[in-house]
């Protein structure tokens, strides 16, 4: 069989890969703490499932227009000028099947064969894949711990060429956690500028943010909506991950290409996800009340990894993620993950599939026994090494 080499040599998602082998396990009746979620850990608020209830009562079951319906991005268009500063109407957004897809429509719109795109190491998994499928070039821009694995403007400069075309922004991050304030985006913000390079900004985790920081959008930035291509969607500001609802912002030359691909790959996101996205919108308070809950599993995790030997964590400024150095336990990152699993049925993710050779994801989408438990598993596993 011949398979077409681009996909032929696609990695798989080892994020999905592990989630789905740690509720399987779970399922089975074994008893497994899931440290490794990439989802929040609560249902989907009941209003939004009553919205989309009632759309399914009243028929609205048919195609949408592919970039979604006008009443969906005009709301979201509001958000976006309200919430996070960034000029737009509804014919600057798409609709999208889920963040991901608002990712891929981005790359696969924007990428040629050739074109480089920079994409800070550590990433997410799925970036690299899609530039690959794209045809791209990834040039990695590697950050370091003692900088909070953020990039620096100068090295930024350093790493583009005549052929870089995008940068892959995220943050919140995953898998760090990290984010980046505002002077240091609007120094990464005068550098694309300058060189004139398209930004995608992943800002998926935007309410997901600790420590009384706040969140500014790199599309709010002075004309940096002519060159940014934002991304956000409801999985993690809602608890919406199987609802496949996310959306991207960009100019609108740029949307009208990007919604050629909807139109001949997805067709339209579900209605009733659609029709559910709109509901979500109007109510929007209980999400003080997620953040701060998560914020308290942050802390949980934090001070339990404090006194467990051999790992060093990153404090987590945004996200559900807290990243772990296991270099001292003299372990490769997939050894640690696999042995953890095995011996203590914890389940994490290693680091290697972000490009971070060492380090292993832990997620604080659990509850708090769960996360009681998995640390004291930790410390057990770690002391017998
Ligand atoms: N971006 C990042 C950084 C993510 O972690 C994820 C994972 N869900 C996504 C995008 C995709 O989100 P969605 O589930 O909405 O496709
Ligand atoms: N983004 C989440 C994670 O990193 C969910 C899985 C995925 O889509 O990769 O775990």
């Amino acid at each position: 069989m011949i398979i077409n080499p681009r996909v032929s040599s696609l990695l798989g998602s080892s994020t999905l890969k592990i989630t789905a082998l740690a509720k399987k396990l779970k399922s089975e009746g074994r008893d497994v703490v899931n440290l490794a979620a990439g989802e929040p850990d609560f249902d989907t608020p009941q209003f939004i499932k009553d919205a989309a209830k009632k759309a399914i009562d009243d028929g609205f079951t048919k195609y949408t227009p592919s970039s979604g319906t006008l009443v969906l991005r005009e709301a979201i268009a509001r958000k976006l000028e309200l919430e996070n500063k960034i000029p737009c109407t509804s014919n600057n957004i798409i609709v999208t099947t889920g963040a991901k897809y608002a990712i891929f429509a981005a790359i696969f719109t924007l990428i040629g064969k050739n074109d480089e795109v920079i994409i800070p190491c550590p990433y997410w998994v799925s970036y690299p894949e899609m530039v690959k499928l794209s045809g791209g070039k990834i040039k990695y821009l590697r950050t370091l711990a003692k900088n909070n694995f953020k990039i620096k403007a100068s090295d930024l400069e350093r790493a583009i060429t005549a052929k870089t075309k995008l940068l892959i922004l995220n943050y919140p991050a995953n898998p760090t956690g990290i984010t980046y304030d505002f002077n240091e985006l609007q120094s990464i913000y005068e550098i694309a500028k300058k060189k004139k390079i398209f930004v995608l900004s992943d800002e998926i985790y935007e309410k997901l943010i600790y420590d009384g920081r706040a969140h500014h959008s790199f599309a709010a930035f002075k004309e940096a909506d002519s060159f940014t291509l934002t991304v956000n969607g409801f999985s993690k500001s809602f608890s919406m991950t199987g609802w496949r609802i996310g959306y991207l912002v960009a100019a609108q030359e740029i949307i009208i290409q990007a919604s050629k691909l909807i139109d001949h790959t997805t067709s339209c996101v579900s209605s009733i996800s659609q029709a559910a996205a709109c509901a979500a919108f109007k109510n929007s308070g209980w999400q003080a009340q997620m953040r701060a809950d998560f914020e308290e599993k942050r802390n949980l995790l934090w001070e339990g990894l404090r006194e467990c030997p051999k790992i060093s964590a990153q404090q987590s400024s945004g996200t559900f993620y807290m990243f772990c150095d296991i270099t001292k336990t003299g372990l490769t990152s997939t050894q640690f993950a696999s042995q953890l699993l095995e011996k203590y049925q914890v389940c994490v993710i290693p680091a290697d599939s972000f490009g971070a050779e060492g380090y292993v994801r832990l997620s604080f989408a659990a509850s708090v026994e769960e996360i009681k438990k998995g640390i004291q598993r930790i410390k057990k596993f770690l002391s017998e090494l």
